[in-house]
């Protein structure tokens, strides 16, 4: 039998879940925060997401639209090198400070590692700097922040029943204990 999370085998153990069977905890959530997360009609999720959008920015408290911001960060040592794209849910103006941010540090962090830090680094700066140009918010919520809505509901849910005003605590920390591992897109390649 295989997770429906992370296709790992199962030889013993594991959590079932009606027909289904999960390798670990962290996958039982997972699997669980993405059923419920599936569940909500999509007029529910954009309700709640343009309430995000045209809500204050978490950082500076100043009016939106607030959406998801990419940003890019890599570190390397030695023959390892790390980088991932950071989503951050703020108003443009704190967005282009991170942007400038991950770029700082990619710029010192970056290079120190064979081969990769070299290739990737200078991908990395520019990557930020193209997204500091970008305004992705013109026409209302993106997908990606209505994506991010689903889950932050579900995270709701899961926590002891979902409101329909949006808990500004979890859009910009959502819910640690399981979120962690689902929502902060977290692609750590390691090489
Ligand atoms: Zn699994
Ligand atoms: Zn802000």
């Amino acid at each position: 039998m295989a997770c429906p999370t992370c296709s790992k085998t199962i030889l013993f153990g594991g959590i079932k879940e009606g027909d289904k069977k999960y390798c670990s905890k962290i996958c039982h959530e997972k699997g669980e925060i993405t059923r419920i997360a599936e569940a909500f009609s999509d007029q529910t999720v954009e309700a709640f997401s343009t309430e995000i959008f045209n809500g204050t920015c978490p950082e500076c408290d100043s009016p939106g639209p607030i959406d998801v911001h990419k940003s890019y960060f890599v570190y390397s040592f030695l023959i390892s090198t790390n980088y991932r794209t950071n989503e951050n849910v703020l108003c443009k103006k704190c967005a282009t400070k991170k942007q400038w941010s991950d770029l700082i540090r990619s710029f010192f962090f970056g290079w120190w590692g064979l081969p990769f830090g070299l290739i990737i680094t200078p991908i990395m700066i520019v990557a930020n700097i193209i997204a500091m140009f970008q305004n992705p918010h013109l026409k209302g919520p993106t997908k990606i922040l209505n994506a991010r809505s689903r889950l932050i509901m579900a995270a709701q849910q899961m926590e002891g029943g979902f409101q329909e005003q949006v808990d500004e605590e979890m859009v910009q920390a959502p819910a640690r204990s399981i979120l962690e591992e689902v929502l902060i897109s977290d692609p750590v390649v390691k090489r």
